[in-house]
């Protein structure tokens, strides 16, 4: 099934914004001697770059983007400049995408998450916390908040939870029509202010690196994404309660840079053809996007074009930041990356606020508060206990402490009294009455203890009750309320550094507009020859502007079909491992699938478009499950295994569901009713 951009009339169309940010040359790199080939026009938002092989009269290739950053910007800059409009139209209901793209050691990482060990270090990821809790502290008191976050990691087209118990585990990418692509089983944090949003996301990135050393790989491999969803909950006109939700995705994808040819085999090999493969798409569905004439889109391709759908030729507002090295030896990849960016420029999205979303969670912690109030009220107790924190007012259930209290002590002095009168001797009547009045009075008592036990277990049930309900209530945050905490130094050097921008911005316009009245005197003057020398100097500038051009054309020409020729020499060599690979599978299944198992597994499976992958049928009657569930079932000793007859397993089981090959357990189709689980 095609897969198109979703229909026009939705949204304002707007175009992918895209960015340049070159890194400073690093000290090995100035060591080394490398020359910079990187020039930066920030009045006209272009960047040359020169190739350091140039033929004679090559000029340097020119690329405008909507922003260029030289190697001596400033995080917060490129904060307020570029991050800021994003969150802000966030923190209003739509949804955002910042990615950044570019080869390894060009500045993805810095640009995105930064170092948090100095406010002027920190990445657009943590500096949008400073700036989203800001702006709640600033919120009109009515509009109510609820912030949360999840960390994922796409490495090897494998989907893994950077926040989730189990590292091992790998989750599945699902649709559903109400809400979409989401992630199945992902882990969500609740937070409630910008120290503890820090926190997790260092832990995300702690188990990215944990993740890429065990896999004997390094992060630059793994596409991570940062996932921000605000809802935001006021009062309409209409007088009833309208929530808007927006998410912000911050992706620091894998490097561009095409994987070295030599040395990966097994593993290694399969891991780079998949890592291309998600790249390698991602060009895919922007060249789809762009051209004009593409019905199909191929979002479905890879996981991480199918998680980022939206903010590609969908309901996003997005913006793209290409890094790229200023050295002469990094010449291919930077032009690989400006040609790659400037392509994404054309891409046109078509944002709109999210209103009244199905997956929000607000109105259910809404609900979830006033069912828990309703208890605490009905049980006579008050939500929040006494205002000077003492037990709340429980008057019947103290005088049954009381009388506890006085039965215990009527119980103590009984049994000392019984002590002292054990050798006494006293008439039998009298006896057999005080036998009787005693036991009536133990009675009693043990009827008080019972009631006693059962008043502490109502009053530990109420405080579970109140418990809950203030941490449900954390979670809500309330418009006005402080939350920065250390943060709010880093809120106010954002808004500093905005105004500084602002101004600056505002100079640089008037420079342009200068230049520009100056150019088009230039031109006049140009036009008006007054003598046929004039005429003739003209011209020959003329001449060589346009000689410029041809050979700039020539020099492009020559580029593209370089670039063309190594992108067909990598793709030979995924294809040459890919087909190696398939013998090695092929002899495997040869030498140990008897070959009338081999033709009921091709029966059997088919190819699922929607999750792209192979699906069998009846997976659990395979036959390494069946082995399982004997060995679960049947483990004593000289047990002997028969493979069962697999013909008859699936006579039997036709009629059930088809299940993912490669999870080797049923699955239910049906999604579970929320995507992720909140803690
Ligand atoms: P990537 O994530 O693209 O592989 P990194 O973000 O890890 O690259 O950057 C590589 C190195 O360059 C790091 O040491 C980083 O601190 C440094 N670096 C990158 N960009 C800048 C910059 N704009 N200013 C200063 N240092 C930078
Ligand atoms: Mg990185």
């Amino acid at each position: 099934m095609p897969v198109l951009p979703r229909p026009l009339d939705e949204g304002e169309a707007e175009n992918v914004r895209v960015v340049v940010r070159v890194r400073p040359m690093s000290e090995k790199e100035a060591e080394a001697g490398c020359r910079r080939i990187t020039s930066v026009d920030t009045v006209h938002s272009c960047i040359s770059v020169e190739n350091p092989h140039a033929a004679e009269g090559e000029p340097p290739k020119t690329f405008t983007f909507d922003s260029v950053f030289d190697c001596d910007s400033r995080q917060m800059d490129l904060y307020n400049e570029i991050a800021r409009p994003i969150v802000d139209k966030v923190l209003m209901g739509y949804n955002g995408t910042i990615l950044a793209y570019g080869q390894t050691g060009t500045g993805k990482t810095h640009t995105m998450a930064g170092d948090c060990s100095a406010p002027e270090l920190k990445g657009i990821i943590p500096n949008s916390f400073a700036h989203i809790f800001g702006h709640i502290a600033k919120a009109a008191e009515r509009t109510k908040f609820l912030v949360r976050v999840a960390h994922i990691e796409v490495y090897n087209e494998e989907v893994r939870d950077l926040l989730g118990k189990d590292q091992k585990l790998r989750l599945e990418v699902k649709e559903r029509p109400d809400i979409g692509v989401y992630i199945k089983d992902l882990s969500g944090y609740v937070v409630n202010n910008a120290d503890d949003m820090e926190r997790i996301m260092t832990l995300g990135n702690k188990n990215r690196m944990v993740g890429a050393t065990a896999m004997n790989a390094t992060s630059s491999r793994s596409h991570a994404i940062f996932t921000i969803t605000i809802e935001n909950a006021m009062a309409g006109e209409d007088g009833k309660q309208h929530i808007k939700m927006g998410k912000l995705h911050l992706v620091d994808l894998a490097g561009s840079e095409r994987q070295s040819k030599t040395g990966a085999t097994g593993v290694r090999l399969k891991e780079a053809t998949k890592i291309n493969l998600s790249l390698s798409t991602l060009g895919n569905v922007i060249s789809a996007l762009v051209d004009g004439k593409s019905t199909h889109i191929p979002y479905r391709n890879s996981k991480l074009t199918r998680l980022l759908q939206d903010s590609l030729g969908g309901n996003s507002k997005t913006v793209m930041c290409a890094n790229i090295g200023p050295a002469d030896y990094n010449y291919d990849e930077t032009i690989s990356t400006l040609r790659y960016a400037n392509r994404a420029k054309n891409i046109t999205n078509r944002a709109r606020v999210n209103e009244d979303p199905k997956d929000a969670l607000l109105r259910q912690f809404q609900s979830e508060i006033e069912d828990l109030r309703r208890q605490l009220e009905d049980a006579g107790l008050s939500a929040h206990g006494n205002d000077d924190g003492s037990e709340p007012e429980l008057s019947d259930s103290e005088d049954v402490e009381e009388e506890a209290a006085k039965g215990r002590k009527r119980k103590t002095r009984r049994k000392s009294s019984q002590g002292e009168s054990g050798d006494a001797q006293v008439p039998e009547a009298k006896e057999d009455s005080d036998e009787v009045q005693e036991e009536e009075e133990l009675k009693e008592l043990e009827d008080q203890e019972r009631n006693e036990v059962e008043l502490k277990k109502t009053l530990t049930e109420h405080e579970e009750l109140r418990e809950k309900l203030q941490t449900l209530e954390r979670k809500i945050l309330v418009g006005g309320e402080n939350l920065l905490e250390k943060a709010q130094v880093q809120e106010q050097l954002l808004e500093a550094s905005a105004r500084e921008l602002e101004q600056r911005k505002r100079k640089e316009e008037q420079l342009r507009e200068a230049l520009q009245a100056k150019e088009a005197e230039l031109v006049d003057i140009e036009e008006k020859y007054s003598t046929l020398q004039d005429e003739a100097t003209g011209k020959t500038k003329k001449l060589k502007k346009v000689f410029g051009l041809l050979m700039s054309a020539k020099a492009e020409l020559n580029d593209l079909q370089h670039e063309q020729q190594r992108e067909m020499e990598g793709m030979l060599d995924s294809v040459r491992s890919l087909s190696r690979e398939l013998r090695l599978q092929e002899t495997i299944i040869e030498a140990f699938i008897p070959q009338r198992y081999q033709a009921m597994i091709d029966n059997y499976m088919h190819w699922n478009e929607d999750i792209g992958e192979w699906q069998l049928k009846c997976v659990a009657y395979t036959g390494n499950n069946m082995r399982k569930q004997l060995s679960l079932h049947s483990a004593g000793p000289g047990h002997e295994y028969h493979p069962p007859d697999l013909s008859q397993v699936y006579l039997s089981y036709a009629s059930e569901r088809p299940v993912t090959a490669r999870c080797g357990r049923r699955k239910s189709a049906e999604p579970s009713a929320r995507p992720s689980s909140y803690r």
